[in-house]
C-alpha cells in the first residue's frame, strides 16, 4: 500500500470515531432530556409523545413536499410534510396524542 493511501484511510477512520462520537453524545443528551422530559412546554405543541420527540429525533427529517397519509385510527387521509405522521391533525387533537405513534401525549 501507498503511504498516501495509508494515510487517506487513517482520515476515514479518524473521521468514523468523531461521527460515532457525536452520536452517543447526542443519543446520551437525548436521553437525559427524556428523563428530565426538559422541553415538555415545545413538544405537547408539536403533538409528540415523549419518545417520538427525545429518541428518535435523529431519526425524523420533513420533507419540503406534502405527502399523502391515512390516518391509522380514522382511516382518512390527510397531507402532512413531515413523512413519520400516522395520526391526522382531527384524531391527535380528540385523543390528545402522538401524531407519530399515538401514544399519550403526557
Ligand atoms: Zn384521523
Ligand atoms: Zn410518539
Amino acid at each position: 500500500m501507498n503511504i498516501e493511501r495509508a494515510i487517506e484511510i487513517q482520515k476515514i477512520i479518524k473521521q468514523q470515531t468523531e461521527k460515532n462520537k457525536k452520536f452517543r453524545r447526542d443519543l446520551q443528551n437525548n436521553l437525559l432530556d427524556f428523563s428530565e422530559d426538559a422541553e415538555k412546554e415545545q413538544r405537547i405543541k408539536e403533538k409528540k409523545c415523549k419518545t417520538c420527540y427525545y429518541l428518535k429525533k435523529n431519526l425524523m427529517t420533513t420533507l419540503d413536499q406534502q405527502t399523502t397519509h391515512i390516518c391509522k385510527l380514522c382511516e382518512k387521509s390527510f397531507y402532512a410534510f413531515d413523512p413519520y405522521e400516522r395520526i391526522c391533525t382531527n384524531c391527535v387533537a380528540e385523543h390528545d396524542i402522538c401524531k407519530y405513534c399515538g401514544e399519550k401525549l403526557n
